[in-house]
C-alpha cells in the first residue's frame, strides 16, 4: 500500500500511529540526503545518508523509487527490504511524495494507492506553520508544491481525509484488513 499526499496533511503522524499500534504492519524506512530533524533517529524514521552514499544507491539500482521533493532533498526507497517484506506476505506501507507514488504505480499495479487529504488547504496551511519545523521560504516552497500535490487526488484509488489521527490511522488498517488477512498471521 502506498500512502502519499501533500506536505504537513499528517502522512508521517499517521504512519508514526501505524507503527505504535499496528507492529503486524511493516513501514518501509526510506532513505534521504535531508538532514534529521530534532527527535529523528537515525533506522526509524529514515536512513540519513550523503549524496555520494544515495548516488550509490540509484547506480545500483537498490531504489524501488526516487524522487527530489520540494526541490531539495533525496528521498528513496531500499528496494530489497520491500520485496523481502512483500515474499513474506507481510502488510507492508510505503509513505511517499507523488513522484514516489507515481513511480510505484507504473512498476507496482498491485499496490493499493491511498490519498491522504486535508479537510482543507487552510487547515493544511495551519499545520505546516504549526509544526515550526521550517523556515518561511521552506514552508512557500512546500505550500506550492502542496498546490499541485492535491490536483493529483483522482490518480489515487482510495481517499482518506485526514480529521483527526486515530481516525485516520483506524481507516488505512481497516484498508489492509480488507485486501489482506493478517489478523491471523500476527497471532
Ligand atoms: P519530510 O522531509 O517532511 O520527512 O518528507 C518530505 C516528503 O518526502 C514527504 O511528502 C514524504 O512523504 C516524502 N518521502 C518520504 N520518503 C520518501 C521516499 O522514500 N520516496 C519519495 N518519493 N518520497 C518520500
Amino acid at each position: 500500500m502506498v500512502l502519499a499526499g501533500p506536505t504537513a496533511v499528517g502522512k508521517g503522524t499517521v504512519a508514526a500511529c501505524i507503527r505504535e499500534e499496528h507492529p503486524e504492519i511493516w513501514i518501509s524506512v526510506s532513505v534521504t540526503t535531508r538532514p534529521p530533524r530534532p527527535g529523528e533517529v537515525d533506522g526509524v524514521h529514515y536512513h540519513f545518508v550523503d549524496d555520494t552514499d544515495f548516488d550509490r544507491l540509484v547506480a545500483t539500482g537498490g531504489l524501488l523509487e526516487w524522487a527530489v521533493v520540494h526541490g531539495r532533498h533525496r528521498y528513496g526507497t531500499p528496494r530489497a527490504a520491500v520485496e523481502e517484506q512483500l515474499a513474506a506476505g507481510r502488510p507492508s506501507l510505503l509513505e511517499l511524495d507523488l513522484q514516489g507514488a507515481r513511480q510505484v504505480r507504473q512498476n507496482m499495479p498491485e499496490a493499493l494507492m491511498v490519498f491522504l487529504a486535508p479537510p482543507s488547504f487552510e487547515e493544511l496551511e495551519r499545520r505546516l506553520v504549526g509544526r515550526g519545523t521550517e523556515s518561511a521560504e521552506e514552508r512557500a516552497r512546500r505550500l506550492e508544491t502542496a498546490r499541485e500535490e492535491l490536483a493529483a487526488e483522482s490518480e489515487f484509488d482510495v481517499t482518506i481525509v485526514n480529521t483527526e489521527v486515530r481516525a485516520a490511522c483506524s481507516q488505512l488498517v481497516d484498508l489492509f484488513s480488507s485486501t489482506h488477512d493478517f489478523t491471523s498471521e500476527a497471532q
